[in-house]
């Protein structure tokens, strides 16, 4: 099969840190990309090897076969409209965009175009989640009763931008983080969420209208709880990912990151063990399934669907916030 030929629309951080390497490693080829700004976008061409850069969306699905949308995420639904209207396939960042009307319409355009389309939750690619989801499957824990995520941090200087200060961009820790725990908690316990409560923090680091930290709990049909700490302020913070069982317990640590790495132990009746793990780029493991799912093969990890229903979550946890009430999940139907 020819090499995919993909068209970056924006010039982005995470472009330039993970996924135009990753394209690369997964063997399709970074031949163009879009910027609003036609000199940031040639110099970000020239720094990062690519042929042609643009500021017309038009000329950049023009000629390619597939598009990784990484603008703010207010951008993200007129950019995937037009990709689908040309018959490219997408790969969007999350959150899909800041409503769920407009990400509804995102995956019912792709649908009706018979194009591809995932959503960039790099977590579910990670050796240790995988790991997890097959122990968890296969009984190990028994039933499962509840999970934690810790994912916090420090959000780097160089991205203290529109995350921090855009309520329109989709800024916030809610957006940012909660959305990968949610697709992430359903990635590994095969459940679906059902309702959320969170609580939201402004340590001063965001404006003040905008949270740098959350809380939430997430109820599942299953009937497990889950609670989720995700923050831009906490530097020596440890993430992790545990879920516990009526007949074990699984722990990742290290595990909610972009490089690979971390560690499972699951403790049960047989004893204490370190699972072995086959740690891999997460962003590269994640194109080739992209590739193979435009050849006919599988689909990508996360689907336009799976992007869907983590936005809801993250909708239903921003509504929770306000009203201090729990909120329940909007049901993907489409
Ligand atoms: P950036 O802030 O780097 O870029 C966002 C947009 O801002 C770009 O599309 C670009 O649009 C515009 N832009 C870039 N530089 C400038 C500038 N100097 N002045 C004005 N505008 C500028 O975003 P990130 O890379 O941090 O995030 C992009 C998306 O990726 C978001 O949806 C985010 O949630 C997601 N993300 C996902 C991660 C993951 O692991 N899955 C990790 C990090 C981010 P244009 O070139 O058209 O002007």
């Amino acid at each position: 099969m020819a090499a995919i030929r993909w068209g970056l629309i924006g010039a982005t951080t995470i472009g330039k840190e993970w996924v135009i390497g990753a394209i690369r490693q997964a063997g399709g080829e970074v031949t163009s990309i879009f910027s609003r700004n036609a000199d940031r976008g040639a110099a970000y061409a020239k720094e990062c090897a690519i042929p042609r850069s643009t500021p017309d969306l038009r000329a950049l699905l023009a000629d390619v076969d597939a598009v990784y949308i990484a603008t703010t995420n207010e951008r993200h639904r007129d950019e995937c409209l037009a990709a689908a209207a040309a018959g490219r396939h997408v790969l969007c960042e999350k959150p899909l965009a800041t409503s769920y009307a407009a990400a509804a319409e995102m995956v019912t355009a792709c649908r009706n175009a018979r194009v591809v389309m995932g959503t960039n939750h790099h977590l579910r690619n990670a050796a240790t989640h995988r790991a997890m989801r097959v122990l968890i499957q296969g009984g190990e824990i028994g039933r499962p009763l509840a999970a934690q995520v810790t994912h916090g941090g420090a959000l780097p200087s160089h991205l203290h931008g529109w995350r921090l200060k855009e309520v329109g961009a989709g800024a916030g820790a809610i957006f940012d983080l909660t959305v990968h725990d949610a697709d992430l908690l359903r990635f590994v316990l095969s459940d679906e969420p059902d309702a959320v409560m969170t609580m939201c923090q402004n340590s001063g680091l965001a404006a003040p209208e905008i949270e740098d930290a959350a809380m939430s709990v997430i109820t599942f049909r299953s009937g497990l709880i889950a609670q989720t700490y995700d923050a831009f302020t906490t530097p020596y913070l440890r993430t992790s990912l545990a879920v516990h069982g009526s007949e074990g317990s699984v722990v990742a640590m290290d595990c909610m990151a972009q490089q690979p790495g971390g560690s499972v132990i699951l403790d049960n009746a047989k004893g204490e063990r370190r699972i072995p793990l086959d740690q891999e780029n997460y962003y590269a493991r994640g194109i080739r399934a992209f590739h193979a799912a435009i050849a006919g093969v599988g689909a990508p990890p996360a689907t336009g669907e799976d992007g869907l229903v983590s936005l809801a979550v993250t909708l239903a946890a921003r509504r929770s916030a306000v009203t201090g009430q729990a909120e329940k999940v909007d049901q993907v139907g489409l």
